[in-house]
């Protein structure tokens, strides 16, 4: 915990949230949102929390849906909203995202970016410009803050959902804020749609060479113990398990055929296998 000072520029350190609080800046290694620490939704949220209209949230270039749910809370509480042009990004989605989930307020290049910000900070906001924080952004921002989640009230969030958590197996709650679906587990961890298919076609994958790492081994152990039947010259009993080898070898096959096959998806790249096709 810092004080935070006027002219400064704040960076999160990796694997750490950056927390802001009226007056000071908290580094914490609170739950990851949408698989990641630092988390630009958790520093908007804080940030929106803490200063309302004051706050100026800027999503950039990059994949997935980061920084949309943020940016939802930076303009609940009256705050402004920038995104990249898509066009000119790299990585088009977080922009795309942000611009789906709310109405921005601009949609610049970055060349325009910096006198844009020069221009918007030397202008006088009305502090009370929008909504009073709810409970709601106040229980995310203590679950960032590594408060205990289950204690801060994070049932409260949402509805439960048939989903787990891909980094807990806790069961997920789902969070709707505008038109954008979220969910967050009770011991904190949180996902956009987007993200969480992302993990959870992941770990399709996992569980596939899991069960190819198993019946590998099945198929090994039994040719292993045909040898030890030849050897006490039970040939018959031999046979049998040197067919059940066989059969297991054929299931790893197709196994190995499901797991090369087998794609990680998001949005971005169902939308662009659909334009290859
Ligand atoms: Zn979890």
């Amino acid at each position: 915990l810092s004080q935070s000072r006027p002219g400064r520029i704040y960076v999160a350190p990796p694997d750490r949230h950056l927390v802001v609080e009226p007056g000071y800046i908290r580094v914490t290694r609170g739950p990851k949102e949408n698989r990641f620490r630092p988390s630009v939704d958790v520093l908007f949220r804080s940030a929106a929390l803490a200063y309302g209209s004051q706050v100026i949230g800027v999503v950039l270039t990059g994949s997935l849906d980061d920084g949309a749910a943020g940016l939802y809370a930076v303009k609940e509480r009256g705050g402004i909203a920038i995104v990249q042009d898509p066009f000119e990004a790299l990585y088009p989605s977080m922009p795309k995202a942000a611009m789906k989930a709310v109405t921005v307020d601009h949609c610049v290049s970055v060349t325009e970016m910096g006198s844009l910000l020069v221009r918007l900070t030397n202008e006088t906001v009305e502090e009370e410009a929008g909504n009073p924080p709810d409970d709601k952004m106040e229980i995310e921002v203590g679950v960032a803050r590594e408060d205990n989640a289950f204690e801060q009230g994070v049932m409260k969030l949402g509805t439960p959902s048939i989903y787990t958590c891909p980094e807990c197996h806790g069961t997920l709650l789902r969070l709707k804020e505008g038109n954008l679906i979220r969910f967050r587990c009770h011991t904190g961890h949180a996902y956009s749609l987007d993200s969480l298919l992302v993990e959870v076609t992941k770990g399709i994958e996992d569980a596939l060479w899991n069960t190819l790492r198993a019946i590998e081994e099945s198929e090994l152990l039994m040719r292993h113990m045909a040898g030890h039947l030849r050897e006490s010259n039970d040939s018959e009993t031999e046979a049998l398990f040197l067919q059940k080898a066989e059969e297991a070898k054929r299931r790893a096959d197709l196994v190995r055929q499901a797991v090369m096959s087998h794609e990680t998806l998001s949005r971005e790249k169902v939308s662009e296998n659909a334009l290859h096709h």
